[in-house]
């Protein structure tokens, strides 16, 4: 079923590039430092050298910082083929490599690209590292796909662009709590969830990819339907309270969005009535963690 990736390949790379820049473009804009931001889309090697950016132009320590490499396995079998051709369209190093200049990220991020499915991606503290298994991205398109028959490849391919990205932004998260010491106070995995979530709502598109990866983790959560006493003792929450937290977030930042969903009956009441004071605690939160590693601070206002 997983034949016809062509279209979904293409759309999420447009997506993925225009969430890359969009995210890079409004965090260098709110801090004032207008480095060059934009990396020349090169060609698909797996190492690049991270001097690129010229520091001719006196940004000395972004040069310094925000590197980024990626080794990939070659992919074995034909899942492992589909979820590293999902990766690769989705252009994950570069959106990766914006995340940790604009960060300035002091430690060198690793991104590895891996057979099988594992436990899933993760991030390793202890190398730095971010692990993207190619099953993972595969699964992905199979749960979206047949959740949504009735929609076009087109649209598949814009769903799991969306997933991809906001699973790159949780394990860069992780990154962010471990390369600066972030205080925690709370699940580490819900932390993630929450920086992702910020992060994202600051691209033009955001609020849309944070609903359609809520929409993932609502469809996928029949895994756990009933759950395992390990899922219980998981130190992720269920998928559907991932998606519900993500969904309450993205309804707090936004009036309109919050009506709708009331409207649409897409959380309950109850929930809805606290979102908008859970969004402003998480997004002040992240602002004063993350502002002294932002050059000149961080501007989380939701908008332009
Ligand atoms: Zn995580």
């Amino acid at each position: 079923m997983i034949v016809r990736t062509k279209s979904p390949v293409v759309s999420s790379t447009l997506r993925l590039l225009l969430l890359a820049a969009a995210i890079a473009a409004l965090v260098l804009f709110a801090a004032g430092c207008g480095s060059s931001g934009s990396s020349s889309s090169g060609g698909s090697g797996s190492t690049e050298s991270s001097g690129e950016a010229e520091p001719a132009k006196s940004a000395a320590t972004a040069a310094a910082t925000g590197e980024v490499e990626a080794e990939w396995q070659r992919p074995r079998g034909e899942q492992n083929q589909v979820g590293y051709e999902l990766l690769k369209a989705s252009e994950t190093r570069s959106l990766a490599k914006s995340l940790a200049t604009v960060f300035e990220l002091p430690n060198p991020l690793l991104i590895k690209g891996v057979n099988g499915f594992g436990g899933g991606p993760f991030y390793n503290p202890e190398d730095n590292s971010i692990t993207l298994p190619y099953e993972f991205p595969a699964v992905v398109f199979e749960v979206i796909s047949q959740s949504n028959p009735e929609e076009s490849a087109y649209e598949w391919g814009e769903a799991v662009g969306a997933v991809n990205s906001f699973i790159l932004a949780h394990e860069f998260g992780h990154a962010l709590i471990h390369n600066f010491e972030l205080p925690v106070l709370g699940r580490e995995e819900d932390a993630a969830d929450g920086i992702a979530t910020v992060l994202l709502l600051k691209a033009e598109e955001g609020a849309s990819y944070a609903a359609e990866t809520a929409e993932f983790w609502v469809s996928f959560s029949g895994r756990q339907d009933p759950p395992a006493l390990a899922e219980y003792a998981d130190n992720h929450s269920f998928d559907r309270q991932r998606a519900d937290n993500i969904l309450c977030w993205v309804a707090g930042s936004d009036e309109g969005i919050l009506q709708s969903f009331a409207e649409n009956e897409i959380l309950p009441e109850s929930r809805l009535a606290t979102c908008p004071s859970e969004w402003q605690l998480l997004r002040r939160s992240v602002e004063q963690v993350l502002e002294p590693h932002v050059k000149n601070g961080l501007n989380l206002t939701p908008g332009e």
